[in-house]
């Protein structure tokens, strides 16, 4: 089916370790909810080195890499799902610049700019494409389409 403009997208947001330790929850939930995003699904994990890495697959050859796997895994992680018209760059642009250094000074009333550190310590994910979004929101809260797929072919 389609709408246009109020065709809703759903993406995968995400409180890092970092975002929960320092108590940024509610500030960025009242974020979320004020830019009229829906909180479809949330839960909290604590994922281990051999699922932070395969949810940062694409980043495996990076220098960065075992750092970023190590900071993902210092703490539990609030993952969400949220939904909207246009979600996943109304998102990406909510959180601002990866570096949340850059984002204080060019986006200073972005997520990141808020609670962010500097180019790794960053407070928030979110993904950044529709085929990112579906994987990372399956990643998390396994296939939406499977329960279906099960109960029609009974
Ligand atoms: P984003 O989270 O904005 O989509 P990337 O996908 O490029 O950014 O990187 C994934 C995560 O890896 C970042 O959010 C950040 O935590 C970390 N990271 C990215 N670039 C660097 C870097 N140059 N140095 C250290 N950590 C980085
Ligand atoms: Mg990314």
């Amino acid at each position: 089916w389609s709408c246009g403009a109020t065709e809703r997208e759903r993406t995968l947001a995400m409180i890092k370790p970092d975002g929960l330790s320092g108590n940024y929850t509610e500030k960025i939930k009242e974020a979320i909810l004020e830019s009229g995003f829906d909180i479809i699904k949330e839960t909290v994990v604590r994922l281990d080195t051999e699922r932070a890495s395969l949810f940062y697959a694409e980043h495996s050859g990076r220098s960065f890499f075992n750092s970023l796997v190590k900071y993902m895994t210092s703490g539990p992680v609030l993952v969400m799902v949220l939904e909207r018209p246009d979600a996943i760059s109304k998102w990406r642009a909510l959180i601002g610049p990866t570096d949340a250094r850059k984002a204080k000074t060019s986006h200073p009333n972005s997520i990141r700019a808020m609670c962010g550190l500097d180019s790794e310590k960053n407070c928030v994910h979110g993904s950044d494409s529709r085929e990112s979004a579906a994987r990372e929101i399956s990643f998390f809260f396994g296939d939406p389409g499977s329960e279906r797929v099960e109960h029609d072919e009974l």
